[in-house]
């Protein structure tokens, strides 16, 4: 239920102005990673045709392992400038370092704090200085007063656009990646003006619960969606287990846009 005093993220773009907290579901949807020039313009290109709102790719990528793919660092960022400039359409990627602020900054519309870096404050605090919404997404194992607080260091900073991202937490669980929290999303949304989106590929890591999540939380209350999408799924150099194809990503935007689907 919206009220007088949540926030609402105003985006410009060449599309036109995208909000998030309207009480509309926003969708973010994109690969895991930005693989290179000829993966990401034709998925870019896909997920515009089908009415998604802004852009994902990763080009700094904070694997667990230091042997997986890194991302291409610079060299993503530019590709994702390339389809901002090309699609007119907004992008979010993550910042890791705070040496590379002013090249992220500049390549995208809104910058991602990633779960393992939910509470490295001089990152927190770097990009409350900025001009530019920022997606903090809950910590591995964060609970909810201190994702809060860590999205109060933006706000303390100076930077009022806030966007809370529920990404699943650590639980004794293991058949699914994460255990998606839903009734965090509902509590956050009473206690917090802030909006509140979910990332259902992160929480589950199984394509075949990320529509089923979706739409839960859609129902509990959240702002938006954040999916993984892959042209080639088996083929995605991260994430792709988890990572739909286009035709079930068009699914899941028809379950959204149907009044239907969002009780
Ligand atoms: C991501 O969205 O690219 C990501 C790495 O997610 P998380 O920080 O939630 O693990
Ligand atoms: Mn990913």
């Amino acid at each position: 239920e919206k009220t007088a005093g949540d926030t609402i993220i105003c985006i410009p773009s060449r599309m036109g102005q995208v909000k998030i907290g309207t009480g509309h579901c926003t969708v973010i949807a994109g690969s895991c990673a930005v693989e290179s020039r000829e993966q990401y313009l034709p998925l870019a290109e896909k997920l515009k045709a089908m009415g998604v709102h802004i852009l994902r790719g990763g080009a700094f990528k904070p694997r667990s392992s230091p042997y997986s793919f890194q991302g291409l660092g610079e060299e993503g960022l530019r590709i994702l400038a390339e389809t901002r400039e090309l699609t007119g359409m907004p992008v979010v990627t993550e910042i890791m370092d705070p040496r590379d602020l002013d090249k992220v900054y500049n390549c995208s519309d809104l910058l991602q704090i990633g779960s393992r870096n939910m509470q490295n404050f001089s990152l927190l605090k770097e990009v409350g200085q900025i001009d530019k919404p920022v997606i903090l997404k809950r910590g591995l194992a964060a609970t909810i007063e201190e994702w809060l607080l860590a999205g109060e260091y933006i706000l303390a900073a100076g930077n009022q656009q806030v966007i809370l991202c529920e990404r699943g937490i650590r639980t004794f669980e293991s058949m699914t990646r994460n255990t998606v929290d839903i009734g965090a999303v509902a509590l956050v949304k009473q206690i917090s003006h802030l909006p509140v989106i979910v990332d259902p590929s992160h929480a589950t890591g199984l394509r075949s619960l990320v529509i089923p999540v979706a739409r839960a939380a859609i129902a509990a209350g959240a702002d938006g969606l954040m999916v993984e999408v892959h042209l080639q799924p088996d083929q995605a150099l991260s994430d792709g287990p988890q990572s739909l194809s286009p035709e079930m990503m068009e699914s899941l935007l028809k379950d959204i846009r149907d009044p239907r689907g969002r009780v």
